[in-house]
């Protein structure tokens, strides 16, 4: 069994063990527990959201790399262009590091709603491009309007008829004002694949149909705006796992292009393709979620439209993406502290054997010690076996408390001993972890940051950042703190997580979670009041060593209360306390945040 966490298949060379731990395959290249125990004693404690700015870059240099080797290789003669699409990620602190990093790729945002447009509008570099897409009313077109008027490059994707309508309303309007290119996004009859497939096919949210399609084309026409019609747009869903839905979609988005243009749609000059590229989040080699890779990708989206352009005759248009998962996810880590270990009592200084043991649990007591390699299977076998009797002669009253803590303890020592001597990986033995699985209580929630496991069960790469010169050999399950149990990543017997024995009283033990950057973040919920936890942006210098910007702490008690439109001043007036004393306490506590602390962050 490996315990190098899969680390091959999901790290993409981000992340390196070296010798005990786990660290950043950058400049210096400093563990994740170098940058935690720094942040910790900076006094931040909860658990911690690392970014990582330069794994931005890399997504977004690698993206356009493939494509342009794409281009040159088959002779291509349109552009590649792409933007951000907001929805995945809005933070400051990311979109800033994202405008940064991109500065040499014109590279643009896209938003899908006014919020989102208002950021699109502050941060794109002038000229690069932005889209809109999503449902839209008079005003937030009259928005798009003034971006233009800012001198921005803003494409309008309409999603109905009706926003065609109030584009050429607005225009009327404001005859002086220039005009926002428009973009048709197009109602597909392919659809994508997986649990994300819903934003493609025919009862998708949006879109037109090929009847609309003609409407909205001879509306421009009527209109004398087909000058501003120069995209098309389509998005079959997030997260796809195979590439054929992707290469179908693309046939039909391809011809109903040409056709539009062929039509008389003589400013067509780009094909939009949406977001949707994967990312490898599987952690063991039977769980892989991506079957292609981004060569592969790139190669058939460029061969696909060329052929098509040549089959009908039409100049080779700009090809447009607008992944989002692929840009951000791999940025952020989330580090969550161990606050503790449940089931540790089951260990040998637990036992209360007496003077005189009832005759089965004498015999458990001989079957643990003689325990070896060649008898490891019959012992277990003999074990469980009399487990079940102990509990049945407890239950009739024959023994007592004392005696079956002892039962329960020593078969679960003896299951421990004899996996470690017998690890043939045997469907017996898989299911016996579960018996003598231990529960983590790691200190984060769920909800909050790890949405997508909540709803849709998607797993996110996780492993502790120390100790990884030592077998870990427990097999785990995590519980997060929130009150709710959803909040548990249970041990799953074909995809085992095995954590390290450790006693967190005396040290401290982080799980790390990876490639949380997409979507996870603003999909957080507060449940139980749990909010965004601590940010820092580590960033590297001249010499290669790491530095901590950007950090936002954790909202404290009162402010989240505040959000939640409690008034603070009334809150902290009705925590009357007799002495000088607690109430000092008191106000250092509602000025920290919800996350619990560690035994060792509390002395
Ligand atoms: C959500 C969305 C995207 C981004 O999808 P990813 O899977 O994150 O790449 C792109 N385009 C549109 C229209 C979207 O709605």
């Amino acid at each position: 069994m490996t315990r190098d966490y899969g680390i091959k298949i999901w790290a993409d060379d981000n992340f390196i063990i070296k010798n005990n731990t786990i660290n950043v395959n950058h400049k210096g290249q400093p563990s994740l527990l170098e940058i935690t125990q720094t942040l910790r004693k900076k006094g931040y404690t909860g658990p911690l959201l690392l970014r990582f700015p330069h794994l931005i870059k890399k997504q977004i240099s690698t993206l356009y790399k493939e494509f342009n080797r794409a281009i040159e290789e088959f002779d291509y003669h349109g552009k590649f262009q792409a933007v951000f699409p907001l929805k995945v990620n809005q933070f400051p602190n990311f979109v800033n590091a994202l405008i940064e990093v991109s500065q040499e790729f014109n590279y643009g945002l896209e938003a899908g709603s006014k919020a989102e447009l208002i950021i699109a509008m502050t941060h794109t570099p002038l000229g690069s491009p932005i889209t809109v897409n999503g449902f839209k009313d008079k005003e937030m077109i009259t928005l798009c309007f003034m971006a233009v008027s800012m001198g921005h490059n803003l494409t309008i994707t309409i999603e109905g008829l009706g926003e065609l309508q109030s584009i050429i309303e607005v225009q009327k309007e404001n005859l002086t004002m220039p005009m926002p290119k428009i973009g048709m996004r197009i109602r597909l009859h392919s659809s994508g694949i997986g649990i994300w497939a819903k934003s493609g096919g025919y009862s998708s949210k949006f879109g037109l149909t090929s009847t609309e399609l003609l409407e909205a084309y001879e509306l421009l026409e009527r209109n004398n705006l087909l000058e501003q019609l120069w995209m098309v747009h389509f998005h079959i869903g997030s997260q796809m796992s195979e590439i054929n839905p992707l290469k179908k979609a693309l046939r039909e988005a391809g011809n109903i292009y040409a056709d539009l243009k062929n039509r008389g749609a003589f400013a067509l000059s780009a094909l939009n393709i949406g977001g949707g590229l994967a990312v490898e989040y599987g952690q063991h080699s039977h769980k892989k979620e991506i079957n292609y890779t981004l060569n592969e990708f790139a190669n058939d989206v460029v061969f696909l439209i060329k052929e098509i352009a040549k089959n009908k005759g039409i100049e080779e248009p700009d090809i447009f993406t607008e992944s989002g998962r692929f840009i951000a996810a791999s940025h952020a880590v989330l580090i969550a502290p161990v606050l503790e270990l449940f089931s540790q009592d089951y260990q040998e200084k637990a036992l209360r054997l007496k003077t005189k043991n009832p005759p089965l649990i004498a015999e458990l007591h001989a079957l643990w010690q003689d325990l070896n390699r060649k008898n490891a299977r019959e012992y277990l076998h003999d074990a469980l076996d009399h487990m079940e009797s102990l509990l049945t002669l407890f239950d009739l009253g024959y023994i007592d408390l004392e005696d079956r803590s002892n039962a329960e303890i020593l078969v679960n020592l003896i299951i421990k001993k004899s996996l470690l001597l017998l690890s043939d990986g045997s469907q017996e033995l898989l299911k016996l972890q579960n018996k003598i699985q231990e529960r983590y209580l790691v200190n984060f929630s769920a909800f909050q940051s790890l949405a997508d496991f909540w709803g849709l069960k998607q797993h996110f790469p996780l492993m502790p950042i120390d100790k990884l010169d030592k077998k870990a050999t427990n097999p785990a399950t995590l519980w997060d703190i929130t009150c709710d149990s959803d909040g548990e990543i249970p041990f799953e017997e074909d995809a085992p997580l095995y954590l390290h024995d450790v006693n967190v009283h005396e040290e401290e033990y982080f799980l790390a979670f990876f490639l949380t950057g997409a979507y996870q973040e603003v999909l957080g919920m507060k449940h139980n009041l749990f909010t965004h936890p601590t940010e820092v942006t580590v960033e590297f210098d001249e010499q290669g060593a790491f530095k901590l910007t950007n950090i936002i702490e954790a909202q404290n008690i009162l402010d989240v209360l505040e959000d939640f439109n409690y008034d603070k001043e009334l809150l902290k007036s009705r925590l009357n306390l007799p002495n000088e004393a607690l109430r000092h306490k008191l106000k250092l506590y509602l000025n920290e945040n919800s996350y619990l602390k560690t035994v060792l962050a509390l002395n």
